[in-house]
């Protein structure tokens, strides 16, 4: 079981970045993941995941926005998370929250043990710690 905290109202600004950049920049089969983070100082750093022809190469949009943040002098994060748009094909209107894949997840953790992830747990948006969700995925490998 994951230990897992409600979000407040600067977490839901958060998502709302994390859809804005998405919203503004997708483009099927090129961009359709948007992340934000806000770092420790408050600041808030948007960037959609990079595709590539081949899949190994693509940049995931989690990995994007702490890159953003690093190269703006940004070095440490309180909260960070990823959305995913909708394709042309699918019947769905809205982004959705989606968990960090098991890189990021790496990454995040590297780069701060005690920056929270949003996620989506039980049908409900919460934040849990990266590194002990991470720690966690090791032996669950998904969030229920
Ligand atoms: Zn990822």
């Amino acid at each position: 079981m994951l230990n897992v905290r409600s979000l407040e109202n600067e977490d839901y600004e958060l998502v709302k970045e994390a859809e804005k950049v998405i919203e503004h920049n997708y483009r099927y089969g090129r961009h359709h993941i948007g992340a934000a983070v806000r770092s420790k100082s408050g600041r808030i750093f948007s960037a959609v995941h990079v595709e590539a022809n081949v899949g190994r190469i693509a940049v995931c949009g989690e990995a994007m926005a702490i890159g953003k943040s690093i190269s703006e002098g940004e070095h440490e994060f309180e909260t960070i998370v990823a959305v995913a748009h909708p394709h042309p094909h699918e019947d769905i209107e809205q982004c959705w929250v989606v968990s960090p894949c098991g890189m990021c997840r790496e990454l995040i953790s590297d780069y701060g043990k005690d920056t929270d992830v949003i996620i989506m747990y039980n049908g409900e948006l919460v934040k849990c710690n990266a590194w002990s969700c991470y720690r966690k995925s090791i032996l669950v490998m998904s969030y229920k």
